[in-house]
């Protein structure tokens, strides 16, 4: 059969991309002249592809902790966790983030995509594993990984949900549900007040990924739990020290057993080398700041505010939260990449997403906005997505599914 909207197509279209100068991946950053900007490749523009949604990344306090550790500590552990690669910066963190997360235990990875991967020791092959549709690509390969059944619900769905519940049970199987806060690539929140209450009436086991929710949403930074009332409901929080904490790393949050379970048991993080101490270093300064800050989180939801509004102006519907994500369809994968090309030379430069990392048929651009850009950032890139707009499709986005 053809293939004439899915990875074929997108692998034709980076190739004419490539040939006219427009191939959007692994561009070089060759500097950063300001807060929320960097060169790419000597073009000045403005990030509004990064996830270090509070600029922790540049903060002088995080750099100098990092710098601290790697003068004290050396730059890697050259082990994994479990013999040698706990250090007492490791120990210190997951105590703190722990304490901060309101959680009885948590195990620290050196990315967040090892944290999901950790996941897969949970998915036994007395479980049945339900997983929304649209949840990032760690946690579908945390999903192939382990010997349980597993199931996709519709994106956000609890009916259909509650119908592969109810399926589970009747076959003698033991529930997990696996959703995120607030979606990567969308930014939208799970509907987790619903998700966890049929999570909760089925006996199922609820695992959230906060990758891009946790520190920058909820009145203590706590993720989509705190933010929507529902955090004692969710049994493992899932989460990455890449986005809101400026470092890397990843971590898991739960009971003690559980997490015991995943520290002895969780062949991606057991048979990996901890984070580098200059990491745990920096994302331990991080979380003191997330927990000690709230501004940061004010400035933040500002900013993401005024660009909500600009586009509301032109079209574009508003998001019940102060989401830092924004995505725009963009038509197919030569639309976007020529979208994507014009936005770089008019200053933006945003991240594109094509098929199968985006519905089949439906390429996508993702604009993050973060704490280190200033107004006037915000309103440039409304400019430039004001002159887009007519060519931009602004129907179907949400329902497509994500094949990956
Ligand atoms: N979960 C989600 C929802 C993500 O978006 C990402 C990264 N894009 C990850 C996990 C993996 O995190 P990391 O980049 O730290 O490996």
């Amino acid at each position: 059969m053809s293939d004439v909207s899915g990875p074929a197509a997108t692998l034709a279209a980076l190739n004419r991309a490539r040939q006219t100068g427009g191939y959007p991946f692994f561009r070089r950053i060759t500097g950063q002249p300001g807060p929320g900007e960097v060169f790419v490749e000597g073009l000045r523009v403005i990030n509004a592809a990064s996830g270090d949604y509070l600029g922790l990344a540049a903060d002088p306090r995080v750099r100098e902790a990092a710098a601290a550790a790697a003068r004290e500590l050396g730059a890697s552990c050259s082990g994994s966790p479990v013999v040698i690669g706990t250090w007492s910066v490791h120990a210190q963190l997951a105590e703190e983030l722990a304490d901060f997360l309101h959680r009885p235990a948590v195990l620290l990875s050196t990315t967040g995509y090892q944290a999901n991967l950790t996941l897969a020791c949970l998915f036994g092959e007395d479980r049945a594993v339900i997983a929304d549709r649209h949840i990032h690509a760690s946690l579908v390969d945390a999903l192939r990984l382990g010997p349980a059944k597993y199931r996709r619900f519709r994106h956000n769905a609890p009916d259909h949900l509650a119908r592969l519940l109810e399926e589970a049970s009747g076959q003698g199987l033991s529930p997990v549900v696996l959703t995120e806060g607030a979606f990567s690539l969308g930014g939208e929140l799970a509907v987790l007040p619903e998700i966890a209450d049929l999570a909760g009436r089925h006996g199922g086991m609820l695992i959230v990924d906060g990758a891009h929710d946790i520190g920058i949403l909820g009145p203590s930074g706590r993720g989509a739990g705190e933010h929507l009332g529902c955090e004692q409901d969710i049994d493992v929080l899932s989460g990455t020290f890449s986005k809101a904490f400026g470092a890397g790393g990843g971590y898991l949050a739960g009971s003690t057993e559980l997490i015991e379970h995943c520290r002895l048991l969780g062949r991606a993080t057991m048979y990996s080398a901890s984070m580098p101490p200059p990491t745990a270093a920096a994302a331990l300064r991080a979380l003191r700041i997330i927990r000690d800050e709230p501004e940061q989180r004010a400035v933040l939801a500002r900013l993401a505010d005024r660009l909500h509004d600009g586009l509301a102006e032109v079209g574009y519907d508003r998001p019940n939260w102060a989401s830092p994500i924004v995505t725009l369809p963009a038509g197919d994968a030569d639309q976007c990449l020529h979208t994507w090309r014009v936005m770089l030379e008019a200053g933006v430069f945003a991240a594109p997403f094509l098929p199968p990392a985006a519905p089949t048929g439906q390429s996508l651009l993702r604009l993050s906005v973060t704490a280190a850009h200033t107004e006037a950032h915000i309103d440039h890139i409304l400019e430039v997505v004001g002159q887009l707009v007519p060519t931009v499709d602004t129907t179907g986005v949400a329902a497509a599914p994500i094949p990956c």
